[in-house]
């Protein structure tokens, strides 16, 4: 199973106990989801979609709400096999106009161009219109791999309503537009994480929270064994440089001509090609810093640059 089918099998399972909330999700799961039109009997509100639990929430909702309301499932052959669910909804429940209920239509039952302010007033349903509309159009990568969130909308209506909804929770959505389509998107982990939380799916926060974590000590790792690989092949290569050059200096002149203090360090050095400055300090008959092999290492390649210029002349 994908994420992004784990993440809204976890919230459909999520139904809200308000009325304003119950109207809120069904608002976007019209919005964004399959096609929403005005049925062949007039006076039909048709909710289509292909996946069987948006379908299912959508009947659960309107249940709720105490309207009327039956699904069907349809199969089509062409032009390839595929089946869609379809929640027909007549407009007039008792009293009440379904279409202004979702604040999909103003008093004369134009439809509006921006849904009833009322329908997102409340927190609470801004929380549950977020949850419908990614049930509907959603997407979220696995994390394992990649952060991205995306909502996928056919109307500039919708998607002005989702990025408007994120923003009040303090999110930074993205938009662009391609043929026709609007995506709205999240990137960052921080962002996708509190989104999560914002929509009420804690299982998704934790699945996220934890492949971030991991994620994050895997760099570090990977970090500090780079760090220490790069330090020890330096090490290694000063110490093969430096035998080269003592190799020079006992075949020309052979290391007994050196002072004494510089002799036990040469033969030091070629017993341990592979011991840092420090190490090769302690190894000493009197034990000295790193920066006393250093100056002690210097004089040994003046010596061996002086000989070297004599084989030249
Ligand atoms: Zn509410």
């Amino acid at each position: 199973m994908s994420f992004t089918e784990q993440v809204k099998n976890e919230v459909a399972r999520i139904i809200p106990e308000r009325r304003c909330c119950l109207r809120a999700e069904l608002t976007a799961l019209a919005l964004v989801s399959g096609s929403l039109q005005i049925g062949p009997h007039p006076g039909t509100l048709l909710l289509t979609t292909a996946r069987p639990v948006i379908a299912r929430t959508i009947f659960k909702l309107t249940k709720r709400l105490g309207w009327q309301a039956t699904i069907t499932r349809r199969q089509y052959t062409r032009p390839r096999r595929y089946h869609v669910f379809v929640v027909e909804l007549p407009v007039q429940q008792g009293n009440l106009s379904v279409l202004r209920e979702l604040g999909l239509v103003d008093r004369k039952n134009r439809i509006k161009e921006r849904l009833d302010t009322r329908i997102l007033d409340r927190a609470c349903c801004r929380r549950v219109f977020l949850r419908g509309c990614f049930m509907g159009s959603g997407f979220i990568s696995n994390p394992d791999h990649s952060y991205q969130l995306e909502f996928n909308l056919n109307t500039g209506e919708a998607a002005r309503e989702v990025n408007t909804t994120l923003l009040r929770f303090g999110l930074a959505p993205g938009l662009r537009e391609h043929n026709g389509r609007y995506v709205v998107y999240l990137k960052e982990a921080d962002q996708i994480g509190e989104f999560l939380r914002v929509i009420g799916a804690m299982q998704g926060v934790l699945d996220y929270e934890n492949s971030r974590i991991l994620k994050d000590m895997r760099n570090r790792v990977n970090r500090l064994v780079n760090c220490e690989t790069a330090n020890l092949k330096k090490a290694v290569d000063t110490g093969l440089e430096q035998v080269e050059m003592i190799k020079e200096i006992a075949e020309r002149i052979g290391l007994a001509s050196l002072r004494p203090k510089l002799r036990e360090l040469a033969e030091l050095r070629l017993r341990h090609p592979e011991a840092s400055l420090t190490e090769l300090g302690r190894l000493l008959d009197k034990p000295v810093g790193k920066s006393g092999v250093n100056h002690r290492m210097r004089e040994l390649r003046r010596i061996a640059e002086q000989i070297s210029h004599e084989k030249k002349a």
